[in-house]
Formats: structure tokens, sequence, C-alpha cells
């Protein structure tokens, strides 16, 4: 009923250069029985575009802007990364969250732009380790799904991405019981608050997915696809997670 997704995060990453990775890709993939999302810096999503041609590869943006449009130097509106090729945008990442002082009523607001340009929202939510380890995980991402999941969140424009803050970047995953606990929980507080649509709604998994654990947790129920940083960048690291999730 969901079909499962592979989405990669590029962050701060990648020069035209880097468009061979995604030529290389789409070779590796070429009618995927998965979808394959890939959010490079905004400054390649035209040029991305261009390459993937007819290919079903889809493009999202890492950010975008609350507002339509305006006086706001450096941010980028969701229509515009839509008129760029895009038709995803991540929202809420816990870099943008740490970084940037973004709240969960901001990532909320930036959903809702998305929405409204047509876009895919992929909302990121997790905990810190000192959540963790306070035993309070259920609790922050009860809240943050809560708060930055706007109202008209639907299967087809929300995707919710689960990425323990400690487990970015650092190597380390959390067990797969701690990541099923998650997803059920998400799931049900989803079904609670949207009905039946919640049961369409895909649940991302992200932090240090690589190759080596692709496998065995896309076989946690409840886990829909992954949302995948540093092994994303590469088609060699990329590729093999794809087909983990085929
Ligand atoms: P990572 O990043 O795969 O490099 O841990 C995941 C993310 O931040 O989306």
């Amino acid at each position: 009923m969901r079909r499962r997704l592979a989405a990669g995060n590029w962050k701060m990453n990648g020069t035209a250069a880097s468009l061979s990775e995604v030529e290389a890709l789409l070779d590796a993939h070429v009618s995927p029985s998965v979808e394959i999302l890939l959010c490079p810096p905004a400054t390649l999503i035209s040029a991305m575009a261009a390459v993937k041609g007819q290919h079903p590869l889809m493009i999202g943006g890492q950010d975008c802007h609350a507002e339509a449009k305006g006086a706001h130097t450096g941010d980028i509106a969701a229509a515009q990364l839509a008129d760029a090729g895009a038709t995803h945008v991540i929202v809420g990442h816990s870099e943008r969250r740490t970084n940037h002082g973004e709240t969960d009523e901001t990532v909320a607001a930036k959903a809702r732009a998305a929405h409204g340009a047509g876009l895919v929202a992929v909302i990121c939510l997790g905990e810190t380790l000192e959540e963790r380890e306070g035993g309070r995980t259920l609790e922050v991402v009860g809240r943050q799904l809560d708060a930055s999941v706007p109202d008209g969140a639907t299967g087809q424009n929300t995707v919710i991405a689960y990425e323990p803050v400690w487990a970015i970047g650092t190597g380390l995953t959390p067990t797969n019981g701690q990541i099923g606990e998650v997803h059920e929980f998400l799931r049900s507080r989803l079904s609670a608050r949207f009905g039946a649509e919640a049961a369409h709604v895909r649940l991302l998994y992200g932090g240090s997915v690589k190759p080596s654990n692709a496998a065995e947790i896309f076989g946690i129920p409840d886990v829909d696809g992954a949302l995948v940083g540093g092994a994303s960048l590469k088609a060699a690291d990329f590729s093999p997670i794809i087909e983990a999730l085929e």
C-alpha cells in the first residue's frame, strides 16, 4: 500500500561534477521498483533535472521559506524549488533546527508552504542523545510530530523521516527495537489525528544508513524507506541501499 522510498540528502555537498554520480545511479536503476529521491543543494536542482530526463528519479530541495516570495535574502521559496524541477522538499532537518533555530512551528509553516506549492514535504524529527538517555524519546518525537506536521497532511503530500540526532553522520544507529518502537508510535499517533489516511504516510528512518545495515533496517515493521546523508553521495553506496529496499 505504501511505495517504498529511498531518499538521499546531499546536504552542502556537490558541484556540477557530482552529476556523474547521478548518471551512474540512473544507469544502475533503469526502472526501479521503489521511489528514488535525491535532494541536492539548490544550485544543482535544475541541472539534475536535465540529467534525469524521463527517468522516474525525483528531485527535492533541502529547505524552503515559509513565505511565497519577498525580501528574504538567501532563502528559497517552495514554488522556486518546483520551478527548478523539484517535487519534494526536506523541512525540519535537525541541522536546520539546530543551526538555524527552527522550531516545530517554523517547520509546520514550511511544510504548509511546500504543500501550497504542490511539493511533497519530507518532515524530519528525532530526539537528541540527552533526550534518549533521559527516557524522553517518545515524548519528544510525539511533540515534534504533532506540531511540525500541518493539518491537511496526506500520504500524497507528506513523508515523515525519523532521524535520531545522535545517529546522523556518527556511524551510530539505534537498535532495531528502538527504531521499530518509534515508527510504531509515530504511525499510531498519526492514525489518532489523521485516521485512515495515516496508513498512506511513508515513515523513513534516517541516521547512518549504509549498505551494510540497510537490509536489516528495511526489515523493521513500519520502516518504509530511508533518508540517507553521507551514503547518498556516491552511486556505489546509494545503489546497494536502493537494492536493499527493492
Ligand atoms: P547520514 O545523514 O546518513 O549521513 O547519517 C542522514 C541525514 O541527516 O539525513
